[in-house]
Protein backbone atom coordinates (compact mmCIF):
# COMPACT_ATOMS: atom_id res chain seq x y z
CA UNK A 1 0.00 0.00 0.00
CA UNK A 2 1.36 2.97 -1.17
CA UNK A 3 1.60 6.04 1.31
CA UNK A 4 -1.24 8.53 1.37
CA UNK A 5 -0.88 12.40 1.89
CA UNK A 6 -3.48 13.91 5.01
CA UNK A 7 -5.33 15.39 2.28
CA UNK A 8 -6.05 12.04 0.64
CA UNK A 9 -6.68 10.59 3.85
CA UNK A 10 -8.90 12.77 4.94
CA UNK A 11 -10.89 13.95 1.56
CA UNK A 12 -9.95 10.92 -0.68
CA UNK A 13 -12.22 7.65 -1.50
CA UNK A 14 -11.20 5.42 2.02
CA UNK A 15 -11.41 2.21 0.26
CA UNK A 16 -9.52 0.56 -2.81
CA UNK A 17 -10.42 -1.40 -5.71
CA UNK A 18 -9.69 -4.23 -3.67
CA UNK A 19 -12.03 -3.26 -0.97
CA UNK A 20 -9.46 -2.60 1.12
CA UNK A 21 -9.59 0.69 4.02
CA UNK A 22 -6.70 2.81 2.64
CA UNK A 23 -7.49 6.39 4.86
CA UNK A 24 -7.33 6.64 8.12
CA UNK A 25 -10.56 5.66 9.15
CA UNK A 26 -11.59 4.90 12.99
CA UNK A 27 -14.54 2.35 14.17
CA UNK A 28 -17.34 3.74 15.26
CA UNK A 29 -17.75 2.22 18.21
CA UNK A 30 -14.34 1.38 19.83
CA UNK A 31 -12.07 4.16 17.86
CA UNK A 32 -9.10 1.12 16.05
CA UNK A 33 -7.73 2.50 13.28
CA UNK A 34 -9.11 0.62 10.19
CA UNK A 35 -6.62 1.48 7.56
CA UNK A 36 -5.31 -1.98 6.02
CA UNK A 37 -8.21 -3.82 7.06
CA UNK A 38 -10.94 -5.34 4.52
CA UNK A 39 -14.08 -3.06 4.38
CA UNK A 40 -16.81 -5.56 4.33
CA UNK A 41 -15.22 -6.99 7.17
CA UNK A 42 -15.49 -6.78 11.22
CA UNK A 43 -13.47 -4.71 13.53
CA UNK A 44 -11.20 -7.40 15.21
CA UNK A 45 -11.52 -5.77 18.41
CA UNK A 46 -15.44 -4.79 19.01
CA UNK A 47 -17.02 -6.90 16.07
CA UNK A 48 -18.94 -3.78 14.78
CA UNK A 49 -19.22 -3.39 11.15
CA UNK A 50 -15.98 -1.85 8.98
CA UNK A 51 -18.16 -0.91 6.19
CA UNK A 52 -20.49 1.41 8.81
CA UNK A 53 -17.77 2.63 10.55
CA UNK A 54 -16.35 3.69 6.74
CA UNK A 55 -19.48 4.67 5.43
CA UNK A 56 -21.52 5.97 8.15
CA UNK A 57 -24.38 4.01 9.22
CA UNK A 58 -27.69 5.66 8.30
CA UNK A 59 -29.66 7.19 11.18
CA UNK A 60 -32.92 6.06 9.64
CA UNK A 61 -31.79 2.66 9.57
CA UNK A 62 -29.92 2.62 13.04
CA UNK A 63 -31.84 1.93 16.24
CA UNK A 64 -35.17 4.34 16.95
CA UNK A 65 -33.30 6.09 20.12
CA UNK A 66 -30.67 7.75 17.95
CA UNK A 67 -32.99 9.53 16.07
CA UNK A 68 -35.05 10.39 19.52
CA UNK A 69 -31.98 11.51 21.41
CA UNK A 70 -30.80 13.77 18.14
CA UNK A 71 -34.57 14.88 17.70
CA UNK A 72 -34.31 16.02 21.46
CA UNK A 73 -31.30 18.08 20.76
CA UNK A 74 -32.47 19.64 17.73
CA UNK A 75 -35.73 20.57 20.02
CA UNK A 76 -32.68 21.98 22.72
CA UNK A 77 -31.14 24.02 20.01
CA UNK A 78 -34.00 25.67 17.72
CA UNK A 79 -35.79 27.71 20.73
CA UNK A 80 -32.44 29.83 21.65
CA UNK A 81 -31.62 29.79 17.99
CA UNK A 82 -35.28 31.22 17.54
CA UNK A 83 -34.69 33.86 21.05
CA UNK A 84 -30.96 34.90 19.51
CA UNK A 85 -32.61 35.35 15.98
CA UNK A 86 -35.75 37.54 17.46
CA UNK A 87 -33.29 39.71 20.27
CA UNK A 88 -30.81 40.23 17.68
CA UNK A 89 -33.84 41.46 15.26
CA UNK A 90 -34.90 43.71 17.81
CA UNK A 91 -31.70 45.10 18.78
CA UNK A 92 -31.23 46.57 15.31
CA UNK A 93 -34.51 47.93 14.84
CA UNK A 94 -33.98 49.69 18.15
CA UNK A 95 -30.65 50.43 17.06
CA UNK A 96 -31.48 51.81 13.51
CA UNK A 97 -34.35 53.76 15.11
CA UNK A 98 -32.24 55.90 17.30
CA UNK A 99 -29.16 56.23 14.76
CA UNK A 100 -28.59 60.18 14.27
CA UNK A 101 -26.96 59.24 10.12
CA UNK A 102 -26.66 56.27 8.04
CA UNK A 103 -23.01 55.51 8.54
CA UNK A 104 -23.32 55.65 12.12
CA UNK A 105 -26.59 53.53 12.00
CA UNK A 106 -24.80 51.01 9.57
CA UNK A 107 -21.80 50.72 12.88
CA UNK A 108 -24.25 50.56 15.85
CA UNK A 109 -26.39 47.56 14.14
CA UNK A 110 -23.00 46.18 13.00
CA UNK A 111 -21.99 46.14 17.08
CA UNK A 112 -25.25 44.91 17.76
CA UNK A 113 -24.90 41.93 15.51
CA UNK A 114 -21.25 41.66 16.98
CA UNK A 115 -23.24 41.04 20.24
CA UNK A 116 -25.65 38.35 19.77
CA UNK A 117 -22.85 36.68 17.25
CA UNK A 118 -21.43 35.71 20.95
CA UNK A 119 -24.17 34.65 22.45
CA UNK A 120 -24.78 32.67 19.21
CA UNK A 121 -21.66 30.91 19.69
CA UNK A 122 -22.84 29.26 23.14
CA UNK A 123 -26.28 27.93 21.49
CA UNK A 124 -23.36 26.67 18.80
CA UNK A 125 -21.18 24.70 21.45
CA UNK A 126 -24.85 23.34 22.29
CA UNK A 127 -25.78 21.80 19.19
CA UNK A 128 -21.94 20.20 18.78
CA UNK A 129 -23.15 18.36 22.20
CA UNK A 130 -26.24 17.74 21.03
CA UNK A 131 -27.20 17.67 17.45
CA UNK A 132 -23.95 15.51 15.87
CA UNK A 133 -22.50 12.42 15.25
CA UNK A 134 -22.13 10.37 18.74
CA UNK A 135 -20.10 7.39 19.74
CA UNK A 136 -19.57 5.70 23.34
CA UNK A 137 -17.07 6.59 25.31
CA UNK A 138 -14.45 3.97 24.12
CA UNK A 139 -14.42 5.62 20.72
CA UNK A 140 -13.04 8.89 22.30
CA UNK A 141 -10.63 7.16 24.53
CA UNK A 142 -9.08 5.25 22.14
CA UNK A 143 -8.80 8.15 19.60
CA UNK A 144 -8.16 11.40 22.24
CA UNK A 145 -6.93 9.55 25.39
CA UNK A 146 -3.41 8.22 24.14
CA UNK A 147 -0.21 9.99 24.69
CA UNK A 148 0.56 11.45 20.91
CA UNK A 149 -3.28 13.00 20.31
CA UNK A 150 -2.21 14.57 23.97
CA UNK A 151 1.34 15.61 23.11
CA UNK A 152 0.38 17.16 20.07
CA UNK A 153 -2.25 19.32 21.93
CA UNK A 154 -0.12 20.40 24.19
CA UNK A 155 2.10 21.36 22.12
CA UNK A 156 -0.58 23.61 19.54
CA UNK A 157 -1.99 25.34 22.96
CA UNK A 158 1.39 26.26 23.94
CA UNK A 159 2.03 28.02 20.35
CA UNK A 160 -0.85 29.58 20.62
CA UNK A 161 -0.67 31.03 23.88
CA UNK A 162 2.77 32.37 22.59
CA UNK A 163 1.56 33.50 19.56
CA UNK A 164 -1.11 35.49 21.54
CA UNK A 165 1.13 36.46 24.33
CA UNK A 166 3.47 37.73 21.46
CA UNK A 167 0.28 39.63 19.61
CA UNK A 168 -1.23 40.76 22.85
CA UNK A 169 2.10 42.66 23.89
CA UNK A 170 2.17 44.50 20.58
CA UNK A 171 -0.80 44.96 19.01
CA UNK A 172 -3.18 44.31 22.03
CA UNK A 173 -6.86 45.92 20.40
CA UNK A 174 -6.46 43.90 16.92
CA UNK A 175 -5.17 40.94 18.55
CA UNK A 176 -8.43 41.24 21.14
CA UNK A 177 -11.04 41.69 18.29
CA UNK A 178 -9.73 38.35 15.90
CA UNK A 179 -10.13 36.35 19.37
CA UNK A 180 -13.47 37.88 19.71
CA UNK A 181 -14.30 37.16 16.08
CA UNK A 182 -12.61 33.74 16.65
CA UNK A 183 -14.73 32.96 19.64
CA UNK A 184 -18.10 32.90 17.94
CA UNK A 185 -16.78 31.80 13.97
CA UNK A 186 -15.03 28.40 15.29
CA UNK A 187 -17.89 26.71 17.60
CA UNK A 188 -20.64 27.64 14.29
CA UNK A 189 -18.01 26.50 11.77
CA UNK A 190 -18.10 23.85 13.63
CA UNK A 191 -21.54 22.93 14.84
CA UNK A 192 -22.37 23.68 11.23
CA UNK A 193 -19.85 21.21 9.37
CA UNK A 194 -20.70 18.46 11.66
CA UNK A 195 -24.65 18.99 10.84
CA UNK A 196 -23.78 18.74 7.34
CA UNK A 197 -22.24 15.13 7.45
CA UNK A 198 -24.72 14.21 10.41
CA UNK A 199 -27.23 14.81 7.11
CA UNK A 200 -25.68 13.17 4.70
CA UNK A 201 -25.66 10.05 7.41
CA UNK A 202 -29.44 10.89 7.96
CA UNK A 203 -29.80 10.49 4.64
CA UNK A 204 -31.00 13.91 3.79
CA UNK A 205 -28.66 15.44 0.77
CA UNK A 206 -30.70 18.39 0.44
CA UNK A 207 -30.17 19.44 4.21
CA UNK A 208 -25.99 18.57 4.03
CA UNK A 209 -26.32 21.47 0.95
CA UNK A 210 -28.04 23.69 3.22
CA UNK A 211 -25.99 23.23 6.37
CA UNK A 212 -23.01 23.31 3.90
CA UNK A 213 -24.34 27.02 2.20
CA UNK A 214 -24.82 28.02 6.00
CA UNK A 215 -20.93 27.09 6.91
CA UNK A 216 -19.63 28.87 4.09
CA UNK A 217 -21.87 32.12 4.66
CA UNK A 218 -20.57 31.87 7.83
CA UNK A 219 -17.05 31.87 6.80
CA UNK A 220 -17.75 34.98 4.48
CA UNK A 221 -19.02 36.68 7.60
CA UNK A 222 -16.52 36.16 9.78
CA UNK A 223 -13.91 37.15 7.00
CA UNK A 224 -16.02 40.52 6.07
CA UNK A 225 -16.58 41.27 10.29
CA UNK A 226 -12.97 40.75 10.55
CA UNK A 227 -11.52 43.33 7.69
CA UNK A 228 -14.66 45.97 9.05
CA UNK A 229 -12.73 45.25 12.68
CA UNK A 230 -9.58 45.90 11.21
CA UNK A 231 -10.14 49.18 8.52
CA UNK A 232 -12.79 50.72 10.96
CA UNK A 233 -10.28 52.85 13.18
CA UNK A 234 -8.38 54.05 9.75
CA UNK A 235 -11.68 54.69 8.34
CA UNK A 236 -12.06 57.63 11.13
CA UNK A 237 -8.76 59.23 9.96
CA UNK A 238 -9.20 58.44 5.98
CA UNK A 239 -12.55 60.20 5.11
CA UNK A 240 -11.75 57.77 1.47
CA UNK A 241 -11.95 54.33 3.33
CA UNK A 242 -14.92 55.48 5.37
CA UNK A 243 -17.12 54.83 2.35
CA UNK A 244 -16.14 51.54 1.73
CA UNK A 245 -16.24 50.34 5.62
CA UNK A 246 -19.57 51.35 5.30
CA UNK A 247 -20.40 49.59 2.29
CA UNK A 248 -18.92 46.17 3.70
CA UNK A 249 -20.72 46.79 7.16
CA UNK A 250 -24.19 46.63 5.47
CA UNK A 251 -23.46 44.32 3.31
CA UNK A 252 -22.04 42.07 6.70
CA UNK A 253 -25.41 42.57 8.40
CA UNK A 254 -27.58 42.03 5.48
CA UNK A 255 -25.39 38.60 5.14
CA UNK A 256 -25.93 38.25 8.90
CA UNK A 257 -29.92 38.56 8.31
CA UNK A 258 -29.50 36.14 5.79
CA UNK A 259 -27.76 33.56 7.19
CA UNK A 260 -29.61 34.34 10.89
CA UNK A 261 -32.66 33.13 8.57
CA UNK A 262 -31.22 30.42 6.92
CA UNK A 263 -29.69 28.74 9.86
CA UNK A 264 -33.90 29.10 11.44
CA UNK A 265 -34.62 27.38 8.39
CA UNK A 266 -32.07 24.65 8.43
CA UNK A 267 -33.07 23.73 12.11
CA UNK A 268 -36.84 23.60 11.60
CA UNK A 269 -35.64 21.37 8.66
CA UNK A 270 -33.60 18.97 10.71
CA UNK A 271 -36.23 19.03 13.55
CA UNK A 272 -39.21 17.75 10.69
CA UNK A 273 -36.73 15.19 9.33
CA UNK A 274 -35.82 13.51 12.83
CA UNK A 275 -39.96 14.07 13.68
CA UNK A 276 -40.68 11.85 10.27
CA UNK A 277 -37.88 9.24 10.96
CA UNK A 278 -39.15 8.82 14.41
CA UNK A 279 -42.55 8.40 13.48
ZN1 LIG B 1 -14.24 -1.67 16.98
Amino acid sequence: MGRRSKVADRFGQPVDVENTVVAVRYCAKCGLNLRGRPADGQCPTCGYSIHDSVYGRYVVDSDRSEARELLDGANVVLYPVGLVSGLTALGMLTTLLGARDFPNAVEDVFNVGLFFATLGSIVAATGIVLLTDRHPMAYYRARYGNLGFLLKLAAGLVGLAAALIAAGRYCPRPCWQVLHLAFFTIPSCIFLSRLQALMRRLPNLLLARYAKVAYRLTCVLAAAALAIVLLRPLAYSHVSLSGFVTALTLLAVTLGLVLLIWVMRLLLLVRKALLWICR
